[in-house]
């Protein structure tokens, strides 16, 4: 199995980054993860204030270059298994989030991370391990890896999880494909700003998605399929998250596009996947069941 390991790090997903792995469709890759820190954030007394590095923050381990995918292609990202490592940092900072003007200062609790729970404040909570930055080389530019959009990038989106496949589409030839921004845990919304930020590694098995169409990332679970929507407006997102559902429930019923809409409206669940980025994302949830009807 190849294998990348943490130290190489991008900090914007584009052209201009030599890739540091080339693969053929379907390989099992293993790609080992950075924090969204740079792990510069590690002890409880930490102040983002005195000398962080911002330089450091979000990096992605890549870039991977796919061989025989082209743009216009839809990349097919199974994520196979997630291992976290055993600590972890929660960081709630002024002005994040909703309601980041009640805050001064830095707040980080670590949190002891085990086979089955996070350990924070002395309490358990469930892991649900899931992977905050993945994405491609975007249309045009270069595009930091704070930011979400139609290549992937700061999903932050819960569903990127073990036994999913992540849907890409491909704008530059090998894709380009980086990831990083492991969480143990991580709630619908992310409202304080982080998850529990962590270093992992995950394995994985990339391909082309024959058949499919997606303008923009779409997940795939075992009963439903998730369609994202990303942009620094909230509800110029759910336009992109919407139209991309309804489009794909229109196409698998053979119905109309107005037809598709009201499906939607009657069965699909909107929800947001992260509010605390530069670009916002939310998700659109429509059930297997309903693509077939
Ligand atoms: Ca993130
Ligand atoms: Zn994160």
């Amino acid at each position: 199995m190849k294998v990348i390991r943490r130290d190489r790090l991008i900090y914007s997903m584009g052209p201009g980054h030599k890739p540091v792995l080339y693969i053929d469709p379907g390989e099992t890759i293993l790609v080992e993860t950075e924090d969204c820190f740079g792990h510069q954030v590690v002890s409880s007394g930490y102040s983002l204030d005195d000398g962080f590095n911002h330089d450091y923050l979000n990096p992605a381990t890549g870039t991977i270059f796919i061989n025989g995918v082209e743009p216009g292609d839809v990349l097919k990202v199974y994520i196979d298994k997630i291992s976290l490592n055993s600590r972890g940092v929660v960081v709630a900072y002024r002005g994040w989030g909703p309601l980041g003007n009640r805050i001064e200062g830095t707040h980080v609790r670590v949190v002891e991370v085990s086979e089955n729970h996070a350990l924070i404040n002395g309490r358990k909570i469930p892991l649900n391990p899931m992977i905050g930055v993945i994405g491609v080389a975007p249309a045009e530019g270069s595009v930091p890896n704070s930011t979400p959009g139609p290549h992937g990038g700061n999903l932050d989106t819960k569903e990127i999880t073990e036994g999913a496949i992540l849907y890409l589409p491909v704008f530059m030839r090998g894709a380009h494909l980086a990831l990083g921004d492991l969480h143990a845990a991580m709630g619908d919304g992310e409202v304080c700003g982080t998850g529990v930020e962590i270093r992992g590694a995950v394995r994985m098995q990339v391909s082309i998605a024959n058949n499919y169409t997606f303008k923009s990332p779409v997940i795939e679970s075992k009963d439903a399929f998730f369609f994202l929507g990303s942009s620094p407006d909230i509800e110029a997102a759910v336009k992109i998250a919407t139209d991309s559902a309804v489009r794909y429930i229109s196409e698998q019923n053979n119905i109309s596009w107005i037809d598709g809409y009201i499906l939607a409206s009657l069965r699909c669940n909107l929800m947001f996947s992260q509010i605390v980025n530069p670009w916002k994302t939310v998700k659109m949830r429509v059930e297997k069941e309903l693509l077939h009807l």
